[in-house]
């Protein structure tokens, strides 16, 4: 294309020089136009929707209630939360996550990719078995990755390296640990910014990092785990504001899904209570807002609960394996 727009403007260069210019004008113009239709068809930066359950999947080991018992007769299971990224600029792409159901999830990525690029990194955002315990599948006794880049923050970096069997990884260098600080923006290419910002969160062995993802137009937002909104000195509207995309903790419904269990001890913003707090906001900036981490007994799961009727009626979305954004 290049070369065709040099060539209309070098066989008029002889007339006259105004009408160069012009002409000039044009095919830059058109060239322009170009690009930028294929960035717009391509995209440069896409993001992956490769899981939504709760770090335990669904349907959940042990589960024989009505949540669960169609998804075991009909061999049915969601994966735990992942989102995938990819650069196609610089040919990358990047695990955010590391579940256990990391094998299937890369394959979905790689299959997005056609084999085009390659895998560059898993960014992690806490050390709750959903969320890093499929980096032991990047172990001798499996992949054998060599020096994958793992982004986490200190104390999970921490964690990984003092830690067995994960220090394994590290000692046979399958992982090459790069330490992310919080609130500071990572550039992975000129296209994909990374920035990671500490959340509370019950943080037993490392803290809770969400991150956000600034692609080459657009930005998403990615807080899978979160203790109550309130608990937090970041207002999440302020955030949502500044993104395109947010996908949002959603692990529990309400406060009623798990009657054996003093859910007080497992803090999360109830979809109940987000709805209700997010309910002022404009329907734009409800649109932005994709539920995700779903524990297996959320009825979000399903698509013709009333739960997921109401979330849709009131202008939230629900984040489903196989979407795809363009960043
Ligand atoms: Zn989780
Ligand atoms: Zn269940
Ligand atoms: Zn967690």
């Amino acid at each position: 294309m290049v070369i065709l727009v040099w060539i209309s403007t070098d066989t008029r260069m002889s007339r006259n020089k105004h009408f160069v210019s012009s002409q000039k004008q044009i095919t830059l113009l058109f060239l322009f136009w170009i690009i930028n239709a294929y960035t717009n068809v391509f995209g440069q930066v896409s993001l992956h929707i490769l899981g939504t359950a709760q770090d335990a999947g669904a349907p959940q080991i042990g589960c024989k209630k009505e949540c669960c018992i169609s998804l075991w007769d009909n061999g049915i299971q969601e994966n735990v939360v992942s989102l995938g990224v990819i650069d196609n600029t610089i040919k990358t792409h990047y695990l955010f996550e590391a579940t256990p159901d990391i094998g299937q999830q890369l394959a979905l990525l790689e299959a997005e990719t056609r084999g085009l690029t390659n895998m560059s990194g898993i960014f992690i955002t806490h050390g709750h078995i959903g969320h890093y315990s499929g980096l032991l599948y990047l172990g001798k006794e499996a992949m054998n990755g060599n020096n994958i880049p793992l982004f986490a923050a200190k104390r999970m970096a921490d964690f990984l390296r003092k830690n067995g069997p994960w220090e394994q990884l590290v000692l046979n260098q399958n992982i090459n640990i790069m330490e992310l600080v919080p609130e500071k923006e990572l550039k992975l290419s000129s296209n994909l910014h990374i920035t990671p910002i500490l959340v509370p969160h019950r943080d037993e062995y490392s803290e809770t990092v969400g991150f956000i993802i600034k692609g080459s137009q657009k930005t998403a937002l990615f807080i899978p785990d979160i203790d109550k909104w309130e608990r937090w000195d970041t207002a999440i509207e302020n955030l949502i504001n500044e993104v395109d995309f947010a996908f949002l903790d959603a692990t529990f419904f309400d406060g009623k899904e798990l009657p054996n269990r003093n859910m007080d001890a497992i803090p999360h913003p109830f979809v109940v209570e987000s709805i209700q707090r997010f309910d002022s906001l404009s329907s734009s900036e409800k649109a932005k807002i994709y539920f995700i981490h779903f524990n297996h007994t959320n009825p979000l799961l399903k698509r013709n609960s009333k739960a997921f009727q109401l979330l849709t009626e009131k202008g939230f979305q629900i984040a489903k394996t196989g979407m795809k954004f363009e960043l």
